[in-house]
């Protein structure tokens, strides 16, 4: 993916996954041009804060999920945005936790 297309100032927006969505296909791995993401396993203490949907869902998958280590750097191109087959990734500012919780914002 073209970094050109990435043009806010990092930190300004950061990538939100919404974990009752994830299936943890990795797209979003391949089309960041900075590296904010990773896959693995979601910890069991936060299976719980799954929807009846989310669990079986992460069952179904393997509870392999995206996270995103380095979401400092997300420079809001929205290429992930557009990826993700399960339009799991929301855009949020920074500081913002959208419609999920901090704690989901900060993986
Ligand atoms: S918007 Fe998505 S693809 Fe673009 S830099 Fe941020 S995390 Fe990476």
């Amino acid at each position: 993916m073209d970094s050109r297309d990435c043009r806010q100032p990092p930190g300004l927006l950061r990538p939100v996954i919404d974990r009752n969505r994830c299936e943890g296909k990795g797209d979003c791995v391949e089309v960041c041009p900075y590296g904010v993401f990773s896959v693995g396993t979601l910890p069991t203490d936060r299976r719980k804060e799954l929807n009846l949907f989310g669990k079986l869902r992460g069952y179904a998958h393997g509870w392999q999920q995206a996270f995103t280590p380095n979401a400092d750097v997300c420079r809001g191109c929205g290429h992930c945005v557009k990826a993700c087959p399960e339009r799991a990734i929301t855009l949020v500012r920074h500081g913002h936790n959208g419609r999920h919780d901090a704690s989901i914002a900060a993986d």
